[in-house]
Protein backbone atom coordinates (compact mmCIF):
# COMPACT_ATOMS: atom_id res chain seq x y z
CA UNK A 1 0.00 0.00 0.00
CA UNK A 2 1.42 3.91 -1.05
CA UNK A 3 -0.21 7.07 -0.59
CA UNK A 4 1.96 8.12 -3.77
CA UNK A 5 2.02 6.78 -7.09
CA UNK A 6 3.16 3.73 -7.51
CA UNK A 7 6.34 3.27 -10.05
CA UNK A 8 5.02 0.42 -12.52
CA UNK A 9 7.79 -2.05 -12.89
CA UNK A 10 7.10 -4.30 -16.35
CA UNK A 11 4.77 -6.42 -14.49
CA UNK A 12 2.61 -4.53 -12.83
CA UNK A 13 2.35 -2.58 -16.52
CA UNK A 14 1.99 -5.87 -18.33
CA UNK A 15 -0.96 -6.63 -15.63
CA UNK A 16 -2.58 -2.89 -15.99
CA UNK A 17 -2.79 -3.57 -19.71
CA UNK A 18 -3.92 -7.28 -19.85
CA UNK A 19 -6.12 -6.52 -17.29
CA UNK A 20 -7.51 -2.88 -18.61
CA UNK A 21 -7.19 -2.54 -22.03
CA UNK A 22 -9.69 -2.85 -24.95
CA UNK A 23 -7.69 -1.68 -27.66
CA UNK A 24 -9.89 -2.38 -30.92
CA UNK A 25 -8.34 -4.02 -33.75
CA UNK A 26 -7.90 -0.97 -35.62
CA UNK A 27 -6.19 0.77 -33.17
CA UNK A 28 -4.03 -2.19 -32.37
CA UNK A 29 -3.44 -2.69 -36.47
CA UNK A 30 -2.33 1.02 -36.39
CA UNK A 31 -0.13 0.60 -33.49
CA UNK A 32 1.97 -2.17 -35.22
CA UNK A 33 1.98 -0.19 -38.18
CA UNK A 34 3.36 2.48 -36.37
CA UNK A 35 5.92 0.67 -34.06
CA UNK A 36 8.33 0.22 -37.57
CA UNK A 37 8.38 3.88 -38.06
CA UNK A 38 11.70 5.90 -36.42
CA UNK A 39 9.84 8.27 -34.95
CA UNK A 40 7.27 5.08 -33.40
CA UNK A 41 7.81 7.01 -29.98
CA UNK A 42 5.54 9.83 -30.77
CA UNK A 43 2.50 7.94 -30.78
CA UNK A 44 0.09 7.87 -27.21
CA UNK A 45 0.06 4.78 -25.31
CA UNK A 46 -2.75 2.41 -25.90
CA UNK A 47 -3.78 3.30 -22.16
CA UNK A 48 -3.70 6.45 -22.46
CA UNK A 49 -5.89 6.43 -25.92
CA UNK A 50 -8.66 4.33 -23.91
CA UNK A 51 -8.62 6.81 -21.07
CA UNK A 52 -8.94 9.40 -23.67
CA UNK A 53 -11.70 8.21 -25.13
CA UNK A 54 -12.95 7.53 -21.71
CA UNK A 55 -13.04 11.63 -20.68
CA UNK A 56 -14.48 11.86 -24.48
CA UNK A 57 -17.54 9.77 -23.20
CA UNK A 58 -17.67 11.24 -19.56
CA UNK A 59 -17.51 14.84 -21.16
CA UNK A 60 -19.89 13.98 -23.73
CA UNK A 61 -17.45 15.50 -26.41
CA UNK A 62 -19.14 16.39 -29.46
CA UNK A 63 -15.91 18.54 -30.66
CA UNK A 64 -12.47 17.50 -30.04
CA UNK A 65 -9.54 18.93 -31.51
CA UNK A 66 -6.10 17.99 -31.52
CA UNK A 67 -2.64 19.67 -32.39
CA UNK A 68 -0.44 16.91 -33.78
CA UNK A 69 -1.98 14.13 -35.54
CA UNK A 70 1.28 12.11 -36.22
CA UNK A 71 0.13 8.58 -37.93
CA UNK A 72 -3.77 9.46 -36.07
CA UNK A 73 -3.71 7.07 -32.97
CA UNK A 74 -5.46 9.77 -30.82
CA UNK A 75 -7.73 11.29 -33.18
CA UNK A 76 -8.78 7.04 -34.01
CA UNK A 77 -9.42 6.69 -30.50
CA UNK A 78 -11.34 9.50 -29.76
CA UNK A 79 -13.65 9.57 -32.67
CA UNK A 80 -14.02 5.75 -32.39
CA UNK A 81 -16.14 7.35 -28.73
CA UNK A 82 -17.16 9.99 -30.16
CA UNK A 83 -21.39 10.28 -31.13
CA UNK A 84 -22.11 10.06 -35.15
CA UNK A 85 -22.28 13.82 -34.65
CA UNK A 86 -19.10 14.46 -33.22
CA UNK A 87 -16.60 16.20 -35.36
CA UNK A 88 -12.56 16.19 -35.01
CA UNK A 89 -10.43 18.56 -35.80
CA UNK A 90 -6.56 17.28 -36.32
CA UNK A 91 -3.37 19.73 -37.16
CA UNK A 92 -0.60 18.80 -38.41
CA UNK A 93 2.77 19.73 -40.80
CA UNK A 94 3.81 16.28 -42.34
CA UNK A 95 2.27 14.72 -45.40
CA UNK A 96 3.59 11.15 -44.64
CA UNK A 97 2.53 10.53 -41.07
CA UNK A 98 -1.00 11.55 -41.94
CA UNK A 99 -1.65 9.74 -45.03
CA UNK A 100 -1.26 6.45 -43.05
CA UNK A 101 -3.95 7.86 -40.43
CA UNK A 102 -6.22 8.47 -42.46
CA UNK A 103 -5.70 4.82 -44.14
CA UNK A 104 -6.60 4.05 -40.84
CA UNK A 105 -9.52 6.45 -40.27
CA UNK A 106 -11.05 5.33 -42.89
CA UNK A 107 -10.53 1.39 -42.29
CA UNK A 108 -12.01 2.60 -38.67
CA UNK A 109 -14.98 3.96 -40.05
CA UNK A 110 -14.47 7.27 -38.56
CA UNK A 111 -12.99 9.26 -41.59
CA UNK A 112 -16.19 11.16 -42.15
CA UNK A 113 -15.71 12.81 -38.64
CA UNK A 114 -12.09 13.52 -39.08
CA UNK A 115 -10.92 16.89 -40.24
CA UNK A 116 -7.13 17.03 -40.91
CA UNK A 117 -5.73 20.45 -41.08
CA UNK A 118 -2.19 20.76 -42.29
CA UNK A 119 -0.39 23.62 -42.33
CA UNK A 120 0.80 25.69 -39.52
CA UNK A 121 -1.06 24.57 -35.77
CA UNK A 122 -1.12 28.24 -34.33
CA UNK A 123 -2.42 29.95 -37.64
CA UNK A 124 -5.21 27.00 -37.84
CA UNK A 125 -5.94 27.60 -34.13
CA UNK A 126 -6.02 31.46 -34.66
CA UNK A 127 -8.16 30.78 -37.58
CA UNK A 128 -10.95 28.16 -35.69
CA UNK A 129 -10.93 31.36 -33.15
CA UNK A 130 -11.91 33.78 -35.50
CA UNK A 131 -14.58 32.07 -36.58
CA UNK A 132 -15.69 31.70 -33.02
CA UNK A 133 -15.62 27.78 -33.04
CA UNK A 134 -15.49 26.24 -30.00
CA UNK A 135 -14.21 22.56 -28.82
CA UNK A 136 -15.36 20.30 -25.61
CA UNK A 137 -11.75 18.47 -25.46
CA UNK A 138 -8.73 19.64 -26.92
CA UNK A 139 -5.26 17.23 -26.95
CA UNK A 140 -1.99 19.04 -27.37
CA UNK A 141 0.83 16.82 -28.00
CA UNK A 142 3.14 18.91 -30.81
CA UNK A 143 6.51 20.27 -30.81
CA UNK A 144 6.82 21.44 -27.26
CA UNK A 145 8.90 24.98 -28.12
CA UNK A 146 5.35 26.19 -29.01
CA UNK A 147 3.56 24.67 -26.43
CA UNK A 148 2.96 27.67 -24.85
CA UNK A 149 1.06 29.58 -27.95
CA UNK A 150 -0.95 26.47 -27.75
CA UNK A 151 -2.05 26.29 -24.45
CA UNK A 152 -2.87 30.17 -24.97
CA UNK A 153 -5.30 29.03 -28.02
CA UNK A 154 -6.69 26.11 -26.67
CA UNK A 155 -7.92 28.42 -23.86
CA UNK A 156 -9.77 30.65 -26.03
CA UNK A 157 -10.86 27.18 -28.10
CA UNK A 158 -12.38 25.76 -25.20
CA UNK A 159 -15.70 26.12 -23.72
CA UNK A 160 -16.25 26.54 -19.99
CA UNK A 161 -16.18 23.55 -18.45
CA UNK A 162 -13.93 22.19 -21.72
CA UNK A 163 -10.99 19.80 -21.26
CA UNK A 164 -7.69 20.59 -22.41
CA UNK A 165 -5.08 17.84 -22.18
CA UNK A 166 -1.09 18.17 -22.60
CA UNK A 167 0.86 15.62 -23.09
CA UNK A 168 4.33 14.83 -22.90
CA UNK A 169 4.76 16.63 -19.48
CA UNK A 170 7.21 14.67 -18.00
CA UNK A 171 9.69 14.89 -21.06
CA UNK A 172 10.59 10.76 -20.13
CA UNK A 173 12.06 12.80 -16.48
CA UNK A 174 14.25 15.39 -18.39
CA UNK A 175 11.78 18.02 -16.78
CA UNK A 176 13.00 16.87 -13.55
CA UNK A 177 16.65 16.66 -14.12
CA UNK A 178 18.65 19.75 -14.32
CA UNK A 179 21.26 18.02 -16.46
CA UNK A 180 18.57 18.90 -19.72
CA UNK A 181 18.48 22.34 -20.98
CA UNK A 182 17.47 21.32 -24.40
CA UNK A 183 14.82 24.43 -25.83
CA UNK A 184 11.69 21.32 -25.71
CA UNK A 185 12.63 20.66 -22.24
CA UNK A 186 12.72 24.53 -21.49
CA UNK A 187 9.29 25.36 -22.79
CA UNK A 188 7.77 22.00 -21.39
CA UNK A 189 9.00 23.00 -17.33
CA UNK A 190 7.73 27.02 -18.35
CA UNK A 191 4.88 25.55 -19.44
CA UNK A 192 4.50 23.06 -16.35
CA UNK A 193 5.31 25.60 -14.15
CA UNK A 194 2.76 28.12 -15.60
CA UNK A 195 -0.35 25.77 -15.46
CA UNK A 196 0.43 25.04 -11.98
CA UNK A 197 -0.65 27.93 -10.73
CA UNK A 198 -2.96 29.10 -13.15
CA UNK A 199 -6.40 30.26 -12.19
CA UNK A 200 -7.87 29.78 -15.47
CA UNK A 201 -8.22 26.12 -14.87
CA UNK A 202 -8.68 23.60 -12.49
CA UNK A 203 -6.07 20.70 -12.85
CA UNK A 204 -4.09 17.39 -12.51
CA UNK A 205 -0.93 16.36 -13.73
CA UNK A 206 -1.22 12.40 -14.39
CA UNK A 207 1.78 9.70 -14.74
CA UNK A 208 0.00 8.29 -17.51
CA UNK A 209 1.92 7.56 -20.49
CA UNK A 210 4.99 10.71 -20.68
CA UNK A 211 2.79 12.85 -18.28
CA UNK A 212 -0.49 13.64 -19.24
CA UNK A 213 -1.97 17.30 -17.72
CA UNK A 214 -5.23 17.77 -17.46
CA UNK A 215 -6.67 21.41 -17.48
CA UNK A 216 -10.20 22.42 -17.20
CA UNK A 217 -11.30 25.48 -18.22
CA UNK A 218 -12.99 27.02 -15.54
CA1 LIG B 1 3.03 12.85 -27.31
Amino acid sequence: MTNRTLQLNDALYAYLCSHSLREPPVLAALRAETAGMPRSGMQIAPEQGQFMALLAELLGVERYLEVGTFTGYSALAVALALPETGRVITCDIDRETTAIAQNFWTEGGVRGKIDLRLGSAVETLDSLASNGEIFDFIFIDADKENYDAYYERALRLARTGGLIAIDNVLWSGRVADPAHDEPSTTALRALNTKVASDPRVSVSMLPLGDGLTLARKR
